[in-house]
């Protein structure tokens, strides 16, 4: 169920920001407005969005880059879980996938993985909008 294709770097940062808003992959949630997060390089172990039943450890993947936000009131929409450790880890706050994303507290800097949310719907372009230069 591939709704989206794979997106190339460029597509997703521009001068340094994400480019596009920021969506749920599974819901039309919109997490964050364009050029409100700040890219960068990172290394953090993020729990897998799906958890194997049973499983005596959490399964983590390797995150690598994120977008950084200033503060959580930056967000569109955003859940926050339970603080686990020194981090609180971000979720959708319709369909509460995640984690997209994460906290260390005591800080207000908040992290969203790239690779864990959907960068763009596909533009609508409102065609039906005339430009009417011959207007008199
Ligand atoms: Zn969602």
């Amino acid at each position: 169920m591939e709704a989206w294709v794979l997106i190339m770097d460029d597509e997703r940062v521009e001068d340094g920001k994400n480019k596009k808003d920021l969506f749920c992959t599974i819901c039309p949630s919109k997490i964050l407005l364009p050029r409100v997060g700040t890219y960068a390089k990172c290394e953090n172990n993020l729990p897998k969005m799906t958890q194997k039943k049973g499983a005596e450890e959490v399964e983590t993947d390797l995150i690598t880059e994120c977008f950084q936000v200033k503060d959580p009131f930056d967000f569109e929409n955003v859940g926050f879980s339970k603080v686990v450790g020194n981090f609180k880890y971000l979720t959708c706050s319709d369909c509460e996938l995640g984690p997209i994303g994460w906290q260390i507290i005591p800080d207000s800097l908040c992290y969203i993985a790239p690779s864990r949310v959907r960068h763009g719907l596909d533009p609508i372009i409102p065609s039906s909008i005339d430009v009417d230069e011959n207007a008199n």
